[in-house]
């Protein structure tokens, strides 16, 4: 209860800070702008093929079988838990990706 009281009383004198402060309000809709347009550029990244992710400029990390050691940026990305998605050529290759570090690899699974 008492959480939701600050976080009430937190709202307001945001709200008010607002009401006084226009500048303020024009920068939180900045803000916004800047958040939907981050948005909408991640709903574009969901790659519907894997020629469009060799068409993208993702860098390529080639086929993860061949690797001697996992590549650096793959590794930071794990360890800052992103999600990657994955998409299936529909042979025996898949494609995993992170649409925040902008990498892709190849995973051959027919070996
Ligand atoms: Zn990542």
């Amino acid at each position: 209860m008492l959480y939701i009281a600050l976080v009430l009383g937190y709202c307001l004198a945001l709200f008010l800070l607002m009401r006084l402060f226009p500048a303020l309000r024009n920068w939180d809709n900045d803000v916004d702008a800047m958040m939907n347009e981050m948005r909408k550029e991640f709903k574009e990244k969901e790659f519907k093929s894997i020629f469009e992710i060799y068409k993208s400029d993702y860098k390529s990390f080639g086929t993860l079988n061949g690797w001697d050691r996992v590549p650096e940026e793959v590794e930071r990305c794990s360890q800052l838990k992103h999600q990657t998605k994955k998409i299936n050529s529909g042979h025996s290759l898949t494609i995993e990706y992170c649409p925040a570090c902008k990498y892709y690899f190849e995973i051959d699974s027919s070996d």
